[in-house]
């Protein structure tokens, strides 16, 4: 006879429950006392909800606090992790990388699948095989997250891919077909606002209110988060730095713009400047002292300083992460990028610190994981 189980799914959850259970994931185990203070419910209100989310597996009960004043210590209650896993996913032109995370949003598996197709059906089927494979190893999968370089728009409280160049796609219901495909609840997300959302949350930008996150690779984008939350804009395309004018002279983009920030710092625009084959080429011969290779990271780092500049002087951030394939060039170049930044900062403007944040590419994956969450918490 076969075992009739059905299958983990997310419980659904009131604005409350979900209230403080973001606030565990954030800020990590919390006293009773806090949460009444954070969330303005009553003892006993708040006692009903932990308790009914800890029926769900998704917190646990972690001892009493030690007392900080009068009055007997306040029990605290910590996130099981273990208790839901997410699985996201990055979708370039060529493969699939997943990164399979648990409800604290620890990476706890990767995986690079290549591409047998771009047709949408095949690419459907792979990510669905991926989320299959996850389930098999992690049963409390609650959600996916996919996330492209490309334009996501929500149409119809769906989202749909508008435009992605790498994958040739324009127009396509991915979040409806996602869902078909797998029966998960779906976030899918422009990528470097996926990795904005992340580091907000979870990652280098944690505890900022204002953040702007800059990924430099085959382009270049930029993700805000300001005054605490994702900045869409009325189309979704926040963040569309790659054609700001930024010498007015000197190499042309691919476009034709003289001096964008395309003629500089992304890595086709350094193999062209720097007279290479590959970036890491590039890399080499610049610490080796070859004076092509040498001048074209430290031009993108000029640029890469002038686009944090304008940003700064547009949105005033706590913080600025540079991360993504081609970062390097924010540490090979940081004294181009610190003048250029002091060269075009507004007076008034206050300099906010610029981490060049290490990159793999399973990152983008694990932003995605993460907009998963955020879907469902
Ligand atoms: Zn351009």
């Amino acid at each position: 006879m076969i075992e009739s189980r059905t299958p983990w799914a997310w419980p659904p959850l009131t604005s409350a429950q979900r209230t403080v259970l973001l606030d565990v994931l954030v800020n990590g185990p919390r006293s009773r006392s806090q949460l009444t203070r954070r969330t303005g419910l009553s003892r006993a209100t708040l006692s009903r909800l932990t308790r009914d989310l800890t029926a769900a597996g998704l917190l646990e009960e972690a001892g009493p606090a030690v007392a900080s004043g009068p009055g007997r210590p306040s029990d605290v209650v910590a996130l099981r992790s273990d208790g839901a896993h997410f699985v996201g996913m990055k979708l370039t032109g060529a493969a699939l990388y997943v990164a399979v995370t648990d409800l604290q949003a620890r990476v706890l598996t990767t995986e690079e699948v290549p591409l047998g197709s771009r047709e949408i059906d095949d690419v459907v089927a792979t990510m669905a095989a991926a989320v299959e494979r996850a389930r098999a190893a992690f049963p409390r999968v609650s959600a996916v997250g996919v996330c492209l370089a490309g334009d996501v728009q929500v149409v119809d409280r769906s989202a749909w891919v508008i435009g992605s160049d790498f994958l040739g796609w324009d127009r396509v219901p991915l979040e409806a077909a996602v869902v078909a495909a797998t029966g998960l609840p779906t976030a899918i997300s422009n990528d470097v606002q996926a990795l904005t959302v992340a580091h907000y949350w979870f990652g280098a930008g944690r505890g900022t209110g204002s953040l702007a996150v800059f990924g430099v690779g085959a382009g270049i984008g930029a993700g805000l988060v300001v005054d605490g939350r994702l900045v869409r804009g009325a189309h979704g395309r926040t963040g569309k730095v790659s054609h700001l004018i930024v010498t007015g002279d000197g190499p042309r983009c691919y476009r034709g713009h003289v001096g964008c920030a395309s003629a500089y710092v992304t890595v086709p625009a350094m193999l062209a400047n720097a007279g290479a084959a590959t970036f890491d080429d590039v890399v080499a011969a610049a610490r080796a002292g070859e004076t092509a290779a040498d001048e074209a990271l430290r031009a993108a780092g000029t640029a890469l300083g002038v686009l944090v500049a304008n940003l700064v002087n547009l949105v005033d951030p706590d913080k600025v992460i540079v991360t993504g394939e081609a970062r390097i060039v924010g540490e090979y170049a940081r004294a181009e990028l610190d003048e250029a930044l002091g060269r075009m900062l507004d007076p008034s403007a206050i300099a906010p610190p610029v981490d060049v944040h290490p990159f793999a590419f399973t990152d983008y994956a694990w932003g995605a994981a993460i907009t998963a969450v955020r879907h469902l918490v």
